[in-house]
């Protein structure tokens, strides 16, 4: 019997074994063995396993040594394969990303800021919606089968708690859990809660980036032993081979950090989802905001719908929208109108506490009138032109591009009312300096926060009270619980509403439910102020209890433009250090993807290349290709076929992009 092997040490040639004579009987295909190379020992992934060599060797093949460790799980070979083709990827890719992880020293350990916990024992009494939620899963922990469940729960309303009861079910049933989150942050602050308020008996382990090695090994030790454990993280647990996983529980399923920054872009939820549908296993998708695509998911493949509408303490703020075009005469500062000033003032007044939000990721990248609001966009692809420095539009689907205007040509303000730049934090803690001298100011964005000391030193004053007012962007959104705000404002609403992206809709509104869900997480008066240019449809659906009305308001909108839930997107980017080269290429693929759709008849729209926002980094240069289709297969049959040829640019995939 013979193998051919892959080494995981990177090399990329195959390599042929004869297998020893004790593994001769098993199929070793997809397992990892140790094979003699050189002068040293490797391990490979075996790839092939046959009975004769198809032309003969003159040399003496090596035999193989043993099989190296692996947890033994039943559906994992498959799960990889089945990821491999929607990413369009070597299945080794994986085996080798959650091999190098395991070697990989800890970075970043000590930099993760951990805040204050609620304590809560476990033996809380849980509301009357809680317990029927738990009931219904945890049967289906006991006798698996797919239950892919979406769970919807406003802000405060305590699904940690059913997570919790769901956890120490699957652990007494000897299963292991999975807990995913989308930030290492996140994932930090729920091991350390977990580990405070679940028996000390249980295992609990990170595996992210901010885990040590140490940590990292004992798990892999658990996982070979195939021992009931709860494993906490990001984007890798899911990659690992896990025996006897029981549940899988993805908390802030909305948030797009799910969906990795770098190529591979690989979706941690939709391989989630994959995995649990291979191993026929339950999976819960929790949030107060759940993403279009999951509701839509739930809506038509019968996905099991709770939801949790009452908060555990305190009340649901209420919404004020105060509009930034209006009255700019009566203040001091564009920024802070006469609302925000007052309510800030009342606060102060109270002793109570507020949180000024400003979301900076959509800045300087568009043009936007401060007279009436209006922002130039495209008319064909309903994304807002991109602004770039030599003074051009460009829209970044289609690459519709016209010159920088000198007048709005909606109420034909002139230029000094085109705003180019937002504002920043420090900009905005300046001016509050003025308005309120006495206040007791802080900032906490990602410059503050790299300071690691300082940031943890911000939030604890701001949790025990020492300061007034807390400037942030999404920092401050999520995780963090601060008793005492009753006055959230939300300086630039609709910011990021203006992102050249399909979504940003539904971004903006979920962040902003998170950001509002800050206020009157105590006390049951509570206010948030919006401050927006314009009064943007998605403000009434601002109010959380009113969440699910913008399901249908938001996928009304995308049927008509066609973008998903309703119809599948993949992205293709080309990467060359030559501009020109880039260019020239990205044409061709194209054309490429244009000819190959009419010949085979498929029913994909090609749109673009088009340059992306940000197009060059570090002296490499970007375009980007949009595919869109009803039927997902189409799109990896497509790719597929444009995989074999040969290009001079990189090219990557990336089924779904969400931002
Ligand atoms: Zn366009
Ligand atoms: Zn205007």
């Amino acid at each position: 019997m013979l193998i051919n092997v892959r080494l995981l040490n990177g090399y990329k040639e195959i390599f042929t074994y004869t297998v020893p004579t004790e593994l001769a009987s098993e199929n070793l295909v997809g397992t990892l063995i140790k094979v003699p190379f050189q002068k040293r020992i490797e391990t490979a992934l075996v790839c092939e396993q046959f009975e004769h060599l198809k032309n003969p060797v003159s040399f003496a093949l090596r035999t193989a040594h043993s099989l190296e460790p692996f947890p033994q799980d039943t559906y994992y070979q498959q799960f990889i394969k089945q990821l491999s083709i929607y990413y369009a990827l070597d299945p080794f890719y994986f085996f080798k990303r959650v091999r190098i992880f395991l070697k990989e020293k800890e970075e970043i350990e000590q930099s993760v800021t951990s805040p204050i916990l609620e304590h809560r024992p476990l033996d809380v009494t849980l509301s009357e919606d809680q317990k029927i939620i738990v009931a219904a899963l945890t049967p289906i922990i006991e006798s698996p089968r797919y239950y892919p469940s979406l769970l919807h729960g406003v802000t405060g309303s305590g699904k940690t708690e059913i997570y919790k009861q769901l956890i120490m079910h699957a652990l007494s049933c000897n299963k292991s859990v999975l807990l995913l989150l989308p930030e290492v942050s996140l994932a930090v602050q729920f091991t350390q809660l977990l580990k405070k308020q679940l028996p000390e008996s249980v295992l609990i382990y990170g595996f992210h980036s901010a885990t040590s090695i140490k940590e990292k090994r004992t798990l892999w030790e658990q996982l070979l032993t195939a021992q009931p454990i709860v494993i906490i993280g990001v984007h890798l647990p899911v990659l690992l081979p896990i025996a006897n996983l029981g549940v899988i529980i993805i908390d802030e399923e909305h948030d797009v950090g799910f969906q990795e920054k770098k190529y591979p872009r690989i979706n941690t939820k939709e391989a989630a989802l994959l995995r649990a549908q291979l191993a026929k296993i339950p999976i819960v998708l929790g949030s107060a905001t759940p993403s279009l695509s999951s509701l839509y998911t739930a809506q038509t493949k019968n996905w099991h719908f709770f939801s949790l509408k009452h908060r555990f303490a305190g009340a649901f703020p209420t919404i004020q929208r105060v509009k930034l075009t209006e009255n700019k005469e009566q203040r001091a500062h564009f920024w802070i109108t006469k609302e925000l000033q007052t309510a800030i003032a009342d606060r102060l007044a109270k002793k109570e506490q507020t949180i000024l939000f400003l979301n900076r990721r959509g800045h300087s990248f568009f043009i936007q009138c401060t007279g009436c609001g209006f922002i130039p966009a495209c008319l064909q692809c309903s994304v807002t032109l991109t602004f770039h420095n030599n003074g051009t539009l460009i829209c970044h689907y289609c690459n519709f591009t016209q010159a920088e205007p000198t007048a709005c040509s909606s109420c034909k303000l002139g230029p000094k009312n085109l705003l180019k730049k937002g504002v920043g934090t420090q900009q905005i803690v300046a001016i509050l300096e003025k308005l309120f001298p006495t206040a007791r100011i802080a900032r906490a964005d990602l410059d503050a926060t790299v300071n690691k000391k300082n940031w943890q030193q911000t939030i604890n004053d701001f949790q025990s009270g020492t300061l007034d007012i807390l400037v942030g962007t999404q920092t401050i959104t999520k995780g963090y619980h601060f008793p005492k705000v009753t006055l959230v404002g939300i300086l630039w609403a609709d910011v990021n509403l203006s992102f050249p992206v399909y979504n940003a809709a539904e971004v903006t509104l979920q962040q902003l439910i998170q950001v509002a869900g800050r206020a009157g997480r105590q006390s049951t008066e509570s206010l948030v102020v919006v401050q927006c240019m314009l009064d943007h449809p998605v403000f009434n659906y601002l109010n959380e209890i009113d969440y699910l009305q913008f399901y249908n308001f938001e996928l009304e909108k995308r049927t008509i433009v066609r973008y998903p839930p309703v119809i599948r997107l993949a992205e293709i980017e080309l990467r060359h250090t030559q501009a020109a080269c880039v260019e020239k290429e990205a044409d061709k693929v194209a054309d490429f993807l244009i000819t190959y759709t009419l010949e085979k008849n498929l029913s994909v729209t090609v749109l673009g290349p088009a340059q992306p926002p940000v197009h060059r980094i570090k002296n490499v240069s970007m375009r980007k290709i949009y595919l869109k289709c009803p039927d997902i297969n189409q799109l990896l049959r497509l790719y597929a076929a444009l995989n074999k040829n040969n290009y001079q640019s990189t090219l990557f995939f990336t089924p779904n992009p969400l931002n």
